[in-house]
């Protein structure tokens, strides 16, 4: 049986990792896996987060099995917090982590529509694509960013949006846009959420980074009008970033249904329980305290925004550094492309010890104030090179 399997390839950013391990000088910089560092380099546990599981493992009285929708109450308190008042409308289920939401919602769309399509913006997170693809749908894409300008190619979003039939779903990063840090402005967002309600298009908005851009209630601004624009969306939350969760796998998938609201949640439900049957619990368990605690949300929210201010800074340092990082400037979260070939790429990390994605997609949380200037310094010598 097994015999039939080709080998795929790792990785590429794992073997980053294993390179950056095994390098010796002192001042190399590592910009490649995508989670959030402090000043000291370190991917904390947040505050509330600590205080929320201390008071977990005291007081739960059970690890009983959940259903597959996990834990209700996280499920409403997430929906509230990345849609606002919308919230109350949408079919809420608790999944692991966005990837889980992301491939739910392929599942649903594959059972609505086998071999449907779904538009997908280039470059994208790389996991999109094979997401949809192993579900059986068609991936149509696109162009989302103009290297030659650091910017959304809204034109290309525009047309793409033109050309879809209704039914088709839309992938749209709700903010903090993997990799490029290119987002689109509340203009852009008015245009999109009208043209997507006019065309009939589904749209699929990956929230992963709410919170990492310019505030919680900013970053879902434009999710929230594309939602209400429209009577079917998708939307895949992610709280492994602005939790901190990570490895807890901690996410939700919210749907908007019109006139099906009972069979969408069944199939749901159906589609869960054959995929992984019920969600891990910890990471939710744990988010909901935070988020019914008021003291413990207060506290979050004050980690989140000195999380948030950290990145902003850094990308205001490498934007004012040279002028071919500029364009960061107006860029984001925790990711932007750089100007950089494969060759560029490879030589700042042989010759200055610089870790970065083959893209050239940099990390901005593995930068500091301090290490932007000697970072500056090594990108200028492989331009000029
Ligand atoms: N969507 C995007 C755009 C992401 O960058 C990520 C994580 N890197 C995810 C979804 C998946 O998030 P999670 O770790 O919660 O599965």
């Amino acid at each position: 049986l097994f015999a039939a399997l080709t080998p795929q390839a790792p990785d590429p950013l794992l073997s980053l990792i294993a390179l950056y391990r095994e390098d010796a000088r002192p001042e190399k910089i590592d910009l490649g896996v995508g989670v959030y560092r402090d000043e000291a380099g370190h991917t904390p546990i947040m505050r509330a987060m600590k205080a929320a599981e201390r008071k977990l493992v005291d007081e739960q009285p059970t690890k009983s099995y959940l259903g597959p929708e996990g834990d209700v109450g996280f499920v409403a308190l997430s929906a509230r917090l990345a849609m606002g008042p919308q919230a109350e409308g949408l079919i809420g289920v608790q999944t692991p982590g966005g990837t889980g939401a992301l491939r739910l919602a392929a599942a649903l769309v594959q059972s609505a529509r086998p071999g449907g399509t779904v538009w997908l913006g280039a470059p994208s997170w790389p996991i999109h694509a094979p997401i949809f693809e192993s579900a059986g749908l068609k991936v149509c894409s696109y162009r989302h960013y103009d290297p030659a300008t650091g910017a959304l190619a809204f034109e290309d979003i525009l047309e793409a949006l033109g050309q879809a039939s209704a039914g088709d779903v839309f992938l749209i990063h709700g903010c903090c846009h993997n990799p490029s840090g290119a987002d689109p402005d509340a203009g852009q967002w008015a245009e999109i959420a009208r043209l997507t309600a006019e065309r009939g298009v589904v749209p699929l908005i990956d929230l992963a980074y709410q919170g990492l851009g310019e505030g919680l209630d900013e970053d879902a601004a434009g999710a929230r009008l594309v939602v209400a624009a429209v009577d079917e969306a998708l939307v895949a939350y992610s709280c492994d970033k602005n939790f901190g969760l990570y490895r807890e796998r901690t996410g939700a998938l919210f749907v908007k249904a019109a006139g099906s609201i009972d069979a969408t949640r069944s199939n749901l439900h159906a589609l869960a329980r054959y995929m992984w049957s019920m969600p891990p619990d910890h990471g939710a368990a744990a988010a909901r305290i935070i988020l019914e605690t008021p003291a413990l949300a207060a506290d979050w929210r004050m980690e989140l925004d000195t999380v948030r201010e950290r990145l902003n800074a850094v990308r205001q340092a490498l934007a004012a550094a040279h002028p071919r990082l500029a364009p960061l400037g107006g860029q984001k979260g925790m990711f932007s492309l750089l100007p950089l070939t494969p060759d560029q790429v490879i030589a700042i990390r042989k010759d200055h010890a610089v870790y970065m994605a083959g893209s050239g997609r940099i990390n901005i949380a593995g930068l500091t104030l301090e290490s932007v200037p000697r970072f500056v310094q090594a990108f200028d010598a492989v331009l000029s090179n």
